[in-house]
């Protein structure tokens, strides 16, 4: 991976590109931005820059230091990846602020902290003097989806670079050139919703067909042509019965997408924005005179869902409560 792969955020690796150029560096970058935006293969790409035997401005991807660190075993690469809240330990914070370490063929030391976000602000404050000040050749990178979850301290000494939502081109693109046909890229793009990690989910085997039956029985549903218990019944199938709070919330996104498109295409009539491309004709069809409270109503009843999501409610429960108020709304 070089930085011409990566795809969609020419003004951030024009930026990298110039830095490589340069003496100085800054000591800490915060690559903020959603998910599947191409943000860790970037901070990758840029230590593979910084350490490359062949290249200055972009990693050769050949040399022994580019292939050790794209398969993450370099020395001179510590990628921290933080899973839950709190979880940047006293390890993980010793393995960034080892001042004895020496970066080996005199190249950068590169810590790549993924899902910065998650790190307590103990944690920070503990390491606060190092983000400012790391020692020579030490480059920080916290990869964040919310830039403010940054103390203030550290983000004023950083030099944030904003990756944006991929653009439904984009990542048509990226799947046609590897191999999928243009049709099912083009729907994998408005799928994506801006993020390739998204648009990766569906196409995981069997995927896009359970999605269809999904969107087709909550259609149903809607139109009070599939009873409460049927419509149930197909979501737990579908998850094996193990409702978890994050398969909960991607089913609450889900019929929040199906609603958006139903009101885009009944009321605003912009059909660019689709995210279930490929039943618009079914929308403008059947759903074109649905009334627009009813949707709003939904709309209402899946943010009251999903903020109970972060209490802790079970989530099957909650996913039961919310199907019935939306019985509710649409009889
Ligand atoms: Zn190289």
């Amino acid at each position: 991976m070089s930085f011409k792969d990566i795809k969609g955020q020419e003004i951030v690796i024009h930026y990298l590109k110039k830095v490589l150029g340069k003496d100085a560096l800054p000591p800490t970058f915060i690559f903020s931005g959603m998910k599947g935006t191409g943000r860790l293969m970037a901070a990758k790409t840029f230590a593979k820059a910084l350490n490359c035997l062949e290249e200055s401005l972009d990693s050769c991807d050949k040399c022994k230091n580019c292939v050790a660190i794209e398969q993450n075993v370099h020395p001179n690469v510590n990628i921290i990846g933080i899973k839950e809240e709190g979880l940047l330990g006293i390890d993980e914070i010793r393995s960034i602020s080892d001042l004895s370490f020496i970066p080996i063929n005199g190249k950068y030391k590169i810590n790549i902290i993924d899902n910065a976000d998650m790190g307590t602000q103990e944690a920070f404050n503990s390491m606060l003097k190092y983000f400012e000040e790391p020692p020579d050749r030490t480059v920080n990178i916290l990869i964040v989806e919310n830039v403010d979850t940054i103390p203030d301290t550290v983000r004023s000494r950083a030099v944030e670079l904003k990756f944006k939502p991929l653009s439904i081109n984009t990542v048509k693109e990226l799947f046609v050139s590897r191999g999928i046909d243009a049709e099912t890229a083009e729907l994998l793009g408005h799928l994506s919703k801006g993020s390739l990690e998204r648009a990766e989910f569906y196409t995981k085997e069997k995927v896009l067909e359970h999605r269809k039956d999904f969107i087709k029985g909550f259609l149903e549903f809607l139109k009070e042509e599939r009873p409460v218990a049927s419509v149930v019944a197909q979501w737990k199938s579908f998850y094996r019965d193990s409702f978890e709070r994050e398969s909960v919330n991607f089913l609450f996104e889900s019929i929040s997408d199906i609603v958006q498109d139903i009101l885009l295409v009944s009321h605003t009539k912009d059909t660019e924005h689709i995210v279930n491309v490929d039943f618009l004709g079914y929308f403008a069809d059947r759903f074109f005179t649905f009334p627009k409270e009813k949707l709003l109503g939904i709309f209402d009843i899946l943010n009251i869902g999903k903020k109970s999501l972060l209490t802790n409610t079970n989530p099957m429960y909650i996913m039961f409560d919310v199907v019935f108020k939306i019985k509710e709304v649409v009889k």
